[in-house]
């Protein structure tokens, strides 16, 4: 054997057994007659002894030529420990070694391996393997493991079956481009990497699946932002039979699991919010509901003086930050000047004191009375101690610039606690988005969502006003997941592609495929899915999932250690019948 014991179980009790351990040396403290190491695994570090009056000169020899990240095994007998180490599990034993074997030698690493590292992010990405060694990144991923188990076993013990999806298929249009891979034996022709299984998890209802789950690599070619991959994962679900009540309470089944099993939080309830009020009260469809702070409408109690920013705008809107009123005129001046930054884009913040006396001091005291001050602190729902801060102008511009600083106060305060869980259903999306760009509606989820029932008709003299059977479920201020109840009938189908701006032609050659399963006895169906990434990091009590994710891509898309994506050889692309295209 290897190994008797790992380097994370030894204590007191075991005291004068003979052990065989193996792993990496993460120390060395070398006092000439007597060395110490440190021998780390996955499973903890075990401190091991030399000592030159109870150790053979050869094994004392090799002891003080070991290096970090020499991988060794060892023979030994475990002792106490004369100065216990109470931080550790192993503190208090240690093994006199008897026997070393070097099983392989290590170059001196780039980084510490330790807790905390000197390494820098680029640094620990390329040699991420290197990373995994350190406990808190291995600790990532075995929590992340612990999740997805959690979720295999639920959903298992609610019927779902686990089915896989093909990766080369065709594009699945999820609103962002494709990553495509040519074909070698049909020249000129492309397989696309999925965006989602969603086309296929339709198709597996079609061929009554019922219920079905996945735990599923997804692939969108997107202009990068920060914290997000190329490559991510989904725990991607369909039901067949379904109604959007069914799924909000199957899936907030999990979410409480989850919660429960992982975090030991038991959370009452799953409030729901329309769009349309998630909007109007914090400016965001995904809002952290942890905090209030939500915005106070104030048309109506601005828009009556001569005061012409506000009376021009469409929109005139405050939050009352609580305890807002100890910032000082510094602090203040901060916060417009964040505002304004490019990122925000606010030209200007008003601000309005509430002091403890109920008496108000405003950034515009020539223009209002303490009466008008007085409604503002009402409409905000402001108390004594806390200030107003009013944002005004184009009602989808100030609703995301306010929404903005609502989190970054909320950041700043200390207010977004990661141990506090708040989901939330955000329901009735709509169904359709303009697009300025291309002057066209989209489909705001993707083009197999239906429309709330009886709102067909509208879809023709409204169709901006028209709503989605779609949810989304938000945990912290994070979309977790999202889907929808679909079309199962291929008319409807057929007329929803035509809004979209499909030619029948376009339609069939991308979707012909589902518009004729659904002749073939269609149920109806919905489903949803869950961005594991995220919903790990979140359930972490963190927020970068780069860090839960194995082998990540960096902010540019790029795998720096294996360094893609990569030219590739001449006589491949031939064989793939693809040219470049190079400047002359
Ligand atoms: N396929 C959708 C997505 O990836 C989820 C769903 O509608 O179930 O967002």
């Amino acid at each position: 054997m290897y190994r008797t014991k790992n380097n994370g179980e030894l204590r007191i009790d075991h005291v004068n057994e003979t052990v065989t351990l193996a792993g990496w040396v993460q120390k060395t403290r070398d006092k000439g007659f007597m060395v110490w190491v440190d021998l780390r695994d996955r499973y903890g570090i075990t401190q091991l002894i030399f000592d030159e009056e109870r150790t053979s000169k050869d094994v004392m020899d090799m002891a003080s030529k070991l290096g970090r990240e020499f991988v060794i095994q060892v023979k030994g007998t475990v002792i106490e420990r004369e100065s216990k180490n109470k931080n550790i599990p192993t503190g208090e034993i240690e093994v006199l070694v008897s026997k070393i074997v070097i099983l392989n030698e290590s170059l001196t690493p780039p980084f510490t391996i330790e807790n905390e590292t000197d390494g820098g992010e680029d640094l620990r990405m390329k040699y991420r393997y290197l990373d995994i060694r350190r406990a808190p990144v291995r600790k990532n991923l075995e929590f992340r493991h612990k999740v997805t188990m959690a979720v295999r076993n639920y959903l298992s013990a609610k019927n779902f079956v686990e089915v896989e999806t093909p990766y080369l298929i065709k594009s699945t249009p999820e609103g962002a481009r494709d990553f495509v891979v040519p074909s070698r034996m049909n020249e000129g022709e492309f397989y696309a990497l999925p965006q989602s299984p969603q086309t296929f998890k339709q198709l597996l209802m079609i061929g009554g699946m019922d219920k079905y789950f996945q735990i599923v690599k997804c692939f969108r070619d997107e202009d990068l932002r920060a914290d997000r991959q190329p490559e991510f994962t989904q725990i991607d679900c369909e039901m067949a039979f379904v109604e959007q009540e069914d799924i909000l309470q199957t899936f907030e089944g999990l979410t409480r699991h989850l919660l429960k099993e992982i975090n030991g939080v038991d959370v009452e309830t799953f409030p729901r919010m329309t769009f349309d009020e998630a909007m109007m009260k914090y400016g965001n469809d995904k809002p952290d509901i942890r905090f209030g702070m939500e915005f106070g409408e104030l048309n109506a109690v601005t828009q009556h003086k001569e005061f012409n920013v506000f009376n021009k705008a469409e929109l005139v809107i405050g939050i009352a930050v609580p305890g807002g009123n100890n910032f000082t005129r510094k602090e203040i001046d901060q916060w417009i000047e964040w505002v304004r930054r490019p990122q925000i884009g606010a030209l200007g913040m008003v601000y309005c004191r509430y002091n403890d006396d109920g008496s108000f001091k405003s950034s515009v005291d020539k223009f209002y009375d303490q009466e008008d001050l007085a409604a503002w602190a009402k409409a905000t729902g402001a108390s004594p101690g806390d200030i107003v801060f009013i944002l005004s102008g184009e009602t989808n511009k100030v609703r995301a610039q306010l929404s903005a600083l609502r989190m970054q106060i909320a950041e700043k305060l200390g207010l977004r606690k990661a141990q506090e869980f708040a989901p939330l259903w955000v329901v009735d999306f709509p169904l359709l988005e303009w697009d300025e760009e291309t002057k066209r509606y989209h489909a705001m989820h993707h083009p197999f969502t239906s429309p709330k029932p009886g709102q067909m008709e509208l879809l023709k003299s409204d169709p901006g006003a028209v709503k989605a059977n779609a949810y989304d479920l938000v945990l912290n201020g994070n979309e977790i997941g999202g889907g929808s109840i679909r079309i199962h009938n291929k008319q409807i189908q057929a007329q929803m592609f035509d809004y979209l701006g499909f030619t029948p032609e376009e339609a069939r050659a991308q979707f012909g495929f589902l518009m004729d399963a659904f002749e073939y006895g269609a149920p109806p169906h919905g489903g949803i899915a869950f961005g594991l990434d995220r919903l790990v990091a979140i359930l972490g009590g963190q927020e970068t999932i780069r860090d839960f994710i194995a082998f990540p891509k960096n902010n540019a898309g790029r795998d720096v250690m294996i360094d893609a994506p990569a030219p590739i050889d001449p006589e491949q692309l031939k064989e793939l019948h693809l040219q470049l295209q190079r400047k002359p």
